[in-house]
């Protein structure tokens, strides 16, 4: 039997809830997703939970949003000018743009809200201070391929394509 370690492929299938028990995410039928542990490839409080288990186990895992997509950080809500929006014609709260972060790397923001030339976008991940419950069963189990260790990340069934 093959156990979850560092530098091994898991195949798992999942259903992620939040706290009010609303679904908000699951892998498809027959279509589980894949990842490379011990690579930061998935949120650190399931990667644990996941170390030592192998194929055909099934877990329930509930994550703090600090083990998750961290805590909600209300100083990444932010006022921008609506000529930032070029080229979009209505701006409305639930949107989303991707936006260039302080340190250069590409974000995801979400409009929160609209006030005549103001748009207030938030940068915080939508699940940032959500505790989340994954229910999970573990489908397969292998160690990497030299190709996966490099590029750290799975190949494959539910893993990268290129
Ligand atoms: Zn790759």
């Amino acid at each position: 039997m093959t156990l979850i370690a560092k530098d091994m492929v898991v195949q798992f299938n999942y259903t992620l809830t939040n706290d009010a028990g609303e679904q908000l995410d699951k892998s498809e039928a027959g279509a589980p997703l894949a990842y490379l542990h011990g690579h930061a490839n998935i949120i650190p409080g399931l990667e644990k939970e996941l170390e030592g288990k192998s194929a055909g186990e099934s877990l329930k895992v509930t994550v703090e949003p600090a083990e998750a997509y961290g805590e909600y950080n209300e100083q990444m809500v932010q006022e921008v000018p609506r000529e930032m929006f070029q080229g979009v014609d209505s701006i409305e709260a639930g949107m989303q743009f991707q936006a260039q972060g302080d340190a250069g790397q590409m974000q995801i923001v979400t409009v929160k809200a609209v006030e005549d030339d103001k748009v207030f976008v938030d940068a915080n991940h939508p699940l940032a201070g959500q505790t989340l419950t994954f229910d999970v069963e573990i489908v397969e189990v292998r160690a990497a391929t030299e190709d996966e260790l490099s590029h750290g990340h799975a190949h494959g069934v539910g893993g990268h394509h290129h």
